[in-house]
């Protein structure tokens, strides 16, 4: 009988410190991890591609106002959704990414279009929105993206903004409420891809841009190697340059996906200096997901019978 050939997604919803909206939201992250991860598998198990997997799983997060991307993004400090998203095909490198997006319902799907359509790989702001105008992809009125919970997270930081002896600084009321979203997939041709879509770092400045959407940080895909998905403070994941990071150990020093996982994030990133979490894939089907983080919500699911949702560490 041939070798049945390995297929696999993992998925994250992000990873960060623990909170009481997750303990109280547990059963609902969960189901929206395994709606993701099936949805992703099936067409994976259909013989669909990687990309398709990958663009389906995070649209379904996306969707789901629990996770801080589409709908339930993170406010940035004027109220307002800005979102960024990236994905990358692992047999050619291609990729694309939308930077500073708003009232699309789902960025990852303007991503891929740019990935697909276009002779460019990052598009941003007014001209993303013009793009998308031009094709089949649905827009939202703003006040769609905004849940109560951002809402309420939004005003309680205002709050503590004007009523602090010490002022607090724009730094410290930087956002640790992560909840971006990721996924990688394997599909029955052997190819790999990532994709990852957020609505960044709760209060940020207008105009910042995070790690999801570059190419390389918090997203990144080749065959030859692994297909990565990152979350955490992207700043730091900018400064390390996570996900290439983790390729090129595996390229260059021959390093399992597991191994360079934990180098690039257990011992290359000081967990002093924030919250870096991975989610990764390689052609042979071996998965990883590693974090220094409370917590990373993810899901995931193999042809070798390797299945499960969790949130925070097992140990
Ligand atoms: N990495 C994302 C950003 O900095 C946030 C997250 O993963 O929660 O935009």
């Amino acid at each position: 009988m041939a070798k049945k050939k390995p297929i696999a997604i993992v998925v994250h919803g992000g990873a960060g410190p623990d909170s009481e909206h997750i303990h109280k939201n547990k059963k609902g992250y969960e189901e929206g991890l395994r709606e993701a991860v099936d949805t992703g598998y099936k067409i994976l198990e259909e013989g669909g591609s990687a990309v398709d997997a990958v663009e389906a799983a995070v649209k379904k997060l996306e969707d789901n106002p629990l996770f801080n991307a589409g709908r339930g993004s993170a406010l940035n400090a004027n109220g307002e959704v800005e979102m960024d998203a990236a994905i990358m095909r692992g047999s050619d490198q291609s990729s694309g990414a939308v930077a500073l997006i708003r009232n699309i319902r789902n960025p990852i799907s303007l991503a891929k279009a740019v990935m697909m359509n276009t002779k460019y790989r990052f598009l941003g702001d007014m001209g993303a929105l013009e793009y998308a105008k031009q094709l089949d992809i649905r827009l939202e009125p703003s006040s769609y993206f905004i849940t109560e919970h951002q809402y309420d997270a939004f005003s309680k930081k205002r709050e503590e903004e004007f009523t602090s002896s010490d002022r607090i600084g724009m730094d410290q009321l930087n956002a640790r409420m992560h909840g971006t979203v990721g996924a990688v997939a394997l599909d029955q041709e052997g190819m790999v891809a990532a994709a990852t879509s957020t609505g960044g770092t709760e209060n940020k400045k207008m105009g910042r841009i995070g790690d999801s959407c570059i190419i390389g940080v918090g997203c990144y895909a080749n065959n030859k190697t692994c297909a990565i998905s990152g979350t955490g403070d992207g700043e730091l994941l900018m400064k390390n340059i996570i996900a290439y990071d983790i390729s090129a150990l595996m390229e260059y020093k021959g390093l399992t996906l597991q191994k360079a996982c934990e180098t690039v994030v257990l011992e290359r990133t000081h967990k002093q200096e924030g919250d870096v979490g991975v989610i990764g894939v390689d052609a042979a089907g071996h998965i990883a997901m590693v974090f220094n983080s409370d917590r990373m919500h993810r899901g995931w699911k193999t042809n070798s019978r390797q299945q499960g949702i969790e949130i925070y560490d097992k140990k």
